[in-house]
């Protein structure tokens, strides 16, 4: 299969690793991936098996905590109008996930369900194809009730991986 994923993601958690481990960690992530020389273009797109690469060298080296603040620091970052999510309710922001994730992800299917507010549905397909995609995602929805300011949790409710048919992460709303 041929999944492709923006240079912005990867780079993203490029700069997560030096920002957590500093240049040297980012220096061995690279070595150890065979990716020392590779300058990712923002707006191009690459192998999403690039993306699998790093995030799995996150979760071997740090473990899975490592890996959802990684998603943590991704939706803070690169959350498409980052600044203007602070003043928009958890809602409106499920809303626009789906459009958001087909501008950085050209594979899998994502959308949501909102049509009760106290109970968001996020829903993948052929998204979480390796674990730590699904924890990232954990961590993706955790940000995004703590930068709209609203008291939640979040559950992986259902896991292709699994066997389920597709994943879904549960956003309950306090
Ligand atoms: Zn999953």
């Amino acid at each position: 299969m041929d999944r492709k994923t923006r240079g912005s993601v990867i780079n993203a958690y490029l700069n997560y690793i030096k920002k957590k481990w500093g240049i040297e960690g980012e220096k061995q992530c690279r070595k150890e991936l065979g990716i020392e020389e590779m300058n990712f273009k923002d707006g191009q797109y690459y192998q999403d098996e690039m993306v699998g690469n790093v995030l799995r060298w996150i979760g071997r080296n740090k473990g899975k905590g490592a890996v959802k603040d990684a998603g943590k620091f991704i939706m803070h970052n690169l959350g498409i109008l980052s600044w203007l999510v602070r003043f928009t309710s958890i809602k409106t922001l499920a809303e626009k996930f789906p459009s958001n994730y087909s501008e950085v992800y050209a594979f899998g299917k994502c959308w949501v369900d909102t049509s009760d507010p106290k109970n968001l549905r996020l829903k993948f397909k052929d998204v979480g194809y390796y674990e730590e995609a699904c924890w990232v995602w954990e961590g993706i929805c955790e940000e995004a009730l703590a930068m709209t300011k609203t008291k939640g949790t979040v559950s992986h409710v259902k896991c292709q991986l699994k066997g389920d048919e597709r994943c879904e992460f549960l956003v309950r709303v306090e």
